[in-house]
């Protein structure tokens, strides 16, 4: 990385999988307005169906995910029976429109759930929303909690896409995130996976955990390439104990420093990359001949809730607590917390307790940092033509920072990301975003308190 982008390192932007990111979404939005998008889909309007399933069975200390750890399997079958009673809601106000392409189980960790009450969400899902022989099914997979047969019970379910959560090979690593799982325990489940036939098997990887050194994390690289997952994702940990107070559990100290974790990322880069993966977006690689390679190569490439995808639908529908829905211009998020959830659905309403709906600048912003992204190129001219002339010329300012660096070049209004500053995405992202520049009077606009 270029000296002069190190100072960008320190920046905490939003990961960007939704504009503007939920941490602005506020409760003007209701279940009725929800329920009124639904209505309005059209008849064969592509779905991405995406089921959150908030249960684990144990406490990483570094997780950001919505979840709780839980030791009743009862508590579970009551969740499993509301988001099923939650899709024939969705069912009665879609009334037979909308075509599902794909149906993806996130958490949380999925494989908390027998596959018994996997099947009976998929079964509710093919009632209220149908499924067809051409809809993908997608799973994240706990290694750790992954039973005989289970592998080969979902592949008989259809679902063709597996994501298993690795994050670090390293003992001592696994030890500083009370996250034990054994290289060999992976090894057996990529390699049942293969057995039955799974065509796309993806890891996640993180980097920025405590005890991780370049070694460490080369080493975990290696074992990842040796594995040969058709996807890796190679996450940057994000430390914000002030906002998870479950990340107090990890010990500060030995975390690794800014430059420490360029080096991660950058070590995980070239050695994916000098393996044959393609670069997809900053985070994601993907084998050439993979779906999601393709979609980057034809200009398919989009970002959602689940990173970087070559799903088509623009239209998402989310299930349980905390899901968030995307529907033409609105977002709405699920209640995130149980009881409140379960206190909706068993009222015969939709969850929705918070949310936003995008105003037309909104969704220029909105394009624009979805092509910035996903094509490392944004026309920013019909954004700035709607900005106030003082929000313009802040996002002009930011953008020649950016430029006089060398992060981006910027010529009649096309903002092109160069190649190597892939890793920067989000910051020049948030160089267009006024949300996230937003400051009291009197003090620095974040951006620039940043560099
Ligand atoms: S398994 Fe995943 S969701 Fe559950 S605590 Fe660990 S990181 Fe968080």
């Amino acid at each position: 990385m270029k000296p002069q982008w190190r100072k960008y390192l320190a920046v905490r932007a939003p990961r960007y999988t939704s504009f503007p990111s939920a941490l602005h979404f506020d409760e003007q939005v209701t279940a009725a307005d929800y329920a009124a998008r639904l209505r309005d889909i059209a008849l064969y309007e592509p779905l991405s169906i995406y089921v959150h399933v908030p249960f684990c069975k144990q406490l990483c200390w570094y997780c950001g995910c919505n979840m709780r750890v839980e030791n009743d399997y009862g508590r579970a079958l009551r969740y499993v029976e509301a988001a099923a009673r939650e899709l024939r809601l969705v069912g009665e106000a879609l009334a037979g429109a909308g075509r599902p392409l794909s149906v993806h189980f996130g958490g949380g960790t999925p494989n908390y759930l027998k596959v018994e009450e996997i099947a009976a969400l998929l079964c509710a899902i093919e009632e209220g929303l149908g499924l067809t022989d051409s809809t993908r099914l997608g799973i994240e997979l706990d290694p750790r909690l992954i039973g005989e047969n289970d592998v080969s019970r979902l592949a008989m379910l259809g679902f063709s896409r597996m994501s298993l959560g690795v994050q670090d090979f390293d003992p001592d690593v696994q030890d500083a995130i009370n996250r034990i799982q054994s290289f060999d325990l992976v090894e057996s489940a990529v390699a049942e996976m293969r057995r039955v036939g799974v065509g796309d098997i993806s890891f996640d990887l993180v980097y920025g955990l405590p005890r991780q050194t370049a070694m460490s994390f080369a080493d975990t690289i290696e074992k990842t390439i040796a594995l040969s997952p058709d996807r890796v994702a190679v996450f940057g940990y994000a430390h914000v104990p002030a906002l998870l107070s479950r990340q107090r559990l990890i010990d500060e100290a030995a975390l690794p420093t800014p430059a420490l974790r360029a080096d991660l990322a950058e070590l995980a880069d070239a050695a994916l990359v000098g393996a044959g993966y393609r670069r997809v977006g900053f985070d994601h690689y993907s084998k050439p001949a993979n779906a999601l390679a393709r979609a980057d190569i034809e200009g398919r490439l989009r970002r959602n809730f689940q990173g970087f995808t070559d799903d088509l639908a623009a239209t998402t529908i989310g299930v349980g607590a905390s899901a968030i829905s995307h529907v033409e211009g609105l977002y709405a998020q699920n209640a995130k917390n149980l009881r409140d959830y379960y206190r909706a659905i068993d009222g015969g309403r939709l969850a929705t307790a918070r949310g936003v709906e995008l105003s037309p600048r909104e969704r220029l912003i909105g394009c624009a940092i979805q092509d910035l992204l996903c094509r490392s190129r944004a026309d920013i001219s019909g954004l700035l033509a709607r900005l106030s002339p003082q929000e313009a010329s802040a996002v002009c300012r930011r953008l020649d920072i950016l430029e006089a660096d060398g992060v981006i070049e910027w010529r009649d209004d096309i903002v092109t990301l160069a190649d190597e500053a892939r890793p920067l995405a989000r910051i020049v992202a948030m160089a267009l975003d006024p949300y996230e520049n937003r400051a009291p009077a009197g003090s620095p606009q974040p951006f620039a308190r940043a560099i």
